[in-house]
């Protein structure tokens, strides 16, 4: 799915999407629901919104599937064309708001925008279960591996106390 930067000028500078399809994520095709406000004030873009969906993801620590489901809010800003030369592709407008370039660019591909969306919120270290610690070998794995870390030592605790 596709937004042109002109069909939104032409609407007032403002424009409204509701995403209600499949993408891409990792070879799999995930149904995501997503609502999308476009705001364009003179050379910025602004896009608000949301995007909720269910995705499989491993866990950490006994690396079964499962589904993760995840709701997440959108705000971001693009720049329409370079502002300056000089700038880089992404760079800091305010703290923690980057802004990205469109370099004139007209077409806006929502479903490239969603998957990053996606992919830079999901967790790194996926568990499936609070609970899912004490299963099996990956967490004697774990384990041992975290002997070497002080900040570990709580877990150690925990164990030998289940043995006594
Ligand atoms: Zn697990």
């Amino acid at each position: 799915m596709y937004v042109n930067i002109d069909e939104i000028k032409n609407n007032g500078n403002s424009y409204y999407i509701s995403f209600d399809d499949k993408i891409n994520i990792d070879e799999n095709f995930y149904p995501l629901k997503a609502k999308l406000y476009f705001k364009i004030y003179d050379n910025i873009m602004e896009i608000k919104g949301n995007v909720k969906g269910v995705v499989k993801l491993t866990c950490n620590r006994c690396l079964k599937e499962s589904d993760y489901k995840f709701s997440y809010e959108i705000k971001e800003f693009y720049a329409l064309n370079s502002l300056l030369e000089k700038y880089p592709e992404e760079y800091e407008i305010k703290e923690g708001n980057f802004i990205n370039d469109l370099n004139g660019e007209k077409e806006f591909d929502i479903n490239k925008f969603l998957y990053e969306i996606i992919t830079i919120n999901l967790p790194n270290n996926y568990v499936c279960d609070i609970n899912c610690i004490e299963n099996n070998e990956n967490i004697k794995r774990y384990l041992k591996n975290a002997n070497q870390d002080p900040r570990m030592a709580i877990f150690k605790e925990i164990i030998v106390k289940e043995k006594e």
